[in-house]
């Protein structure tokens, strides 16, 4: 299913222009308007799927694929020295934009990027509690 005014739908589908680095039946990698650093790109199912928790298993599994292959050739040719993967699902968690995709993030030495987390602390007990919670 496409949904009708969904800009990643449109763009994935060839009806809104992008700059497309690889497209086959079900996906389209375009490069990112507002990039993080040089080359940041997104994968885009050309379905519409929110975000991972209504992405099949198997496309799952197609786009990380992918997202190794574009890694590898993105690079290569762009001289990067470093790659992040990075995949935003709900709002509470930095999602944007409605459609599922995956930020690929090719990184610099010194590119002034910080893609990181402030480490908080967790006790043993806590953590326990954590394990049991999810595995139970
Ligand atoms: P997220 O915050 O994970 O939902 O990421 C949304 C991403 O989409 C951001 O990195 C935006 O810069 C990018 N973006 C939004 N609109 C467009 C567009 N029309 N073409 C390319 N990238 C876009
Ligand atoms: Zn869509």
């Amino acid at each position: 299913m496409r949904k009708e005014d969904c800009i990643f739908c449109k763009i994935a589908n060839g009806e809104i222009p992008s700059k497309s680095l690889y497209e086959d039946n079900k996906f389209r990698v375009i490069l990112d308007l507002g990039p993080a650093t040089k080359g940041h790109a997104l994968i885009l199912p050309k379905e519409h799927y929110v975000n991972l928790y209504e992405l099949p298993e198997d496309t799952a599994a197609e786009v990380m694929k992918l997202a190794k292959t574009m890694a590898i050739k993105m690079t290569g040719k762009l001289n990067a020295d470093g790659f992040n993967l990075i995949q935003n699902n709900g709002e509470a968690a930095g999602q944007t934009v409605m459609h599922y995709h995956l930020h690929l993030i090719p990184r610099y030495k010194n590119d002034g990027q910080h893609i990181l987390w402030k480490p908080g602390t967790v006790s043993s007990e806590e953590l326990e509690e954590i394990q049991k919670q999810i595995t139970e």
